[in-house]
């Protein structure tokens, strides 16, 4: 068991009070994992201080150059990648093999950004005035926020850190309070690879606390979020209040959709993996099953049966498909939903109940549930779960299909099943989400492509790829005239 302290200004900082908070391992509750310190505003103030002293040496390290440590910890996670990833099995609960799929897609996005340090380009642009040179250059913005969830917590943090680093950011770290040790790790990593001091600083503590204290505090010039709506839209506020950029991406819904000439075989598997990998704790998650009538039974029958095998344990135990609920309040709400799923009259095909056997009765676990008769006015088809429940909504035709899947007020991902190419380019073209996938599942996502969602999903611009280069710099604009005298200018 680690007992976590702040990390500010290079080193290991012991907080100022005495109050710890235990990182508990959702498959077995009886295991402490780590332990992170419940710091206070002033802790953070000291670690956004930290972050203003290092950021003009930073700023005016060459691009290339800042690249060059993202390939330093590009290798160093490579080393230690089968530690992180039993590290985010035992403190998030996910299975093994997601563990190292998402330290995969970190590492992934940490050598993505190390090139962008050689590519960090502005345009020349012709200007209407004579012998003028008109260019742009992107800017770093100044020392940052990041808050992130704990249902990634090795992805989301380094997706925010690697492209806000490359362009000459220094960064605060919020991680999540379920998840800490994941962030210490790569507080560690970043330490093994000489950062320099200040550049990367994870403050612990209750988002309420030392979260709200990192946006007002002055020297913040930007905030990246991914949370939950509640939080996100308040962040969004205050930091339009206080004038600073900010960036949120929150909540998902998704929906596949599929119609009658579906791959029903495909369409069935890409739904389990969808609604049940990761626990369902993924924000883009199957939650909505939408499907065309003549082929609803079908695929209800074989998605059951597929679904009844799933096994439900310990994500270290490699036999195991599908891990705990995080804690004990997201079991909580997730058998709230299923109560909720009931009293609005869908059928529950199966599953429904906490795990309580021997096998299980140590952590938060729960069958994987599917709701058939879903209709889109219940809240069980309109409401973020975040647990492994599956809701089908049956549907006449692909028009009806695509009013089920736009009407939720989230817009992160949406998958369609057609072996019909005219069919799903015309549900591509109206479906609201941020990221379509055309016969496979709505998780997943790279770190060269833009990842995000429209609607009450995402507000501020996308993150990864070269997308997110966008919110981590400013566009500075230069007229240079060359005409060697003074001349007349078109003043507009
Ligand atoms: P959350 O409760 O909103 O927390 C997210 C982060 O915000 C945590 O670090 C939390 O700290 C912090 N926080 C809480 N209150 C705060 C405040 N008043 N001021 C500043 N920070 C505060 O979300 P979560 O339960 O961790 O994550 C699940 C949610 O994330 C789901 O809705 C999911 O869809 C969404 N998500 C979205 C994406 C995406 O890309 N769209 C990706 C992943 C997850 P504490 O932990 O200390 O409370």
């Amino acid at each position: 068991m680690r007992t976590l302290n702040n990390f500010i200004d290079g080193q290991w900082r012991e907080p100022s009070g005495t109050t710890y908070l235990p990182d508990i391992n959702p498959a077995d509750t009886k295991e402490v994992v780590a332990e992170s310190p419940s710091s206070t505003a002033a802790e953070a103030t000291l670690a956004v201080e930290a972050a203003e002293r290092a950021y003009p040496d930073w700023r005016a390290t060459p691009a290339p150059q800042r690249g060059q440590l993202l390939y330093r910890v590009q290798r160093r996670m490579e080393v230690r990648r089968h530690e992180l990833a039993e590290v985010l099995t035992r403190e998030e609960g996910k299975t093994l093999t997601e563990s190292n799929g998402e330290i995969q897609r970190a590492i992934n996005v940490v050598e993505f950004y190390a090139g962008e340090g050689r590519r960090l380009l502005g345009e020349t642009i012709p200007s209407e005035l004579p012998n003028n040179f008109c260019y742009t250059v992107r800017e770093p913005i100044g020392p940052l926020a990041l808050i992130t969830p704990w249902n990634f917590p090795v992805a989301i943090p380094i997706w925010k850190l690697a492209p806000a680093i490359a362009c000459g950011n220094t960064v605060v770290l919020k991680p999540a309070s379920l998840t800490p040790l994941s962030a210490g790790l790569i507080a560690d990593i970043f330490s093994e690879c000489d950062a320099p001091p200040g550049l990367i600083n994870v403050i612990y503590g209750r988002g309420r606390e030392v979260g709200e204290a990192l946006l007002n505090h002055p020297a913040i010039k930007g905030v990246s979020f991914t949370g939950s709506n509640e939080i996100g839209t308040k962040l969004y506020s205050t930091s339009a209040v206080n004038g600073i950029k900010c960036q949120c991406e929150m909540g998902g819904k998704n929906p596949i959709v599929i119609l009658d000439d579906a791959d029903l075989e495909l369409a069935t598997s890409s739904a389990v993996q969808g609604a049940y990998g990761s626990t369902g704790q993924r924000c883009t998650a199957t939650s909505r099953a939408i499907v065309v009538d003549s082929v609803a039974d079908h695929f209800i029958e074989q998605l059951e049966a597929r679904v009844n095998a799933l096994v439900v344990g310990n994500g270290l135990d490699p036999m195991t498909d599908v891990g705990p609920s995080v804690d004990q309040t997201q079991l909580d709400t997730v058998l709230n939903y299923i109560g909720i799923g009931q009293d609005e009259g869908a059928k529950l095909i199966t599953g429904g109940l906490r795990l309580a056997d021997d096998a299980h009765d140590c952590g938060y676990f729960v069958q994987p549930t599917i709701f058939d008769r879903v209709t889109s006015n219940m809240r069980i088809a309109q409401e973020e779960i975040f647990g492994p429940v599956l809701s089908v909504l049956r549907v006449p035709d692909a028009a009806s299909a695509l009013v089920a899947a736009n009407a939720v007020r989230y817009g992160l991902a949406a998958a369609i099943y057609t072996q019909d190419v005219s069919r799903a380019f015309k549900l591509v073209d109206q479906l609201e989400a941020g990221i379509i996938h055309v016969n496979s599942p709505t998780v997943g996502g790279e770190a060269h492509i833009p990842f995000g969602g429209m609607k009450e999903t995402g507000v501020g611009l996308r993150e990864m790829g070269r997308e997110a280069i966008n919110f981590f710099t400013e566009l500075k604009v230069v007229y240079l005239d060359y005409t060697g005298s003074a001349r007349k200018s078109n003043l507009y």
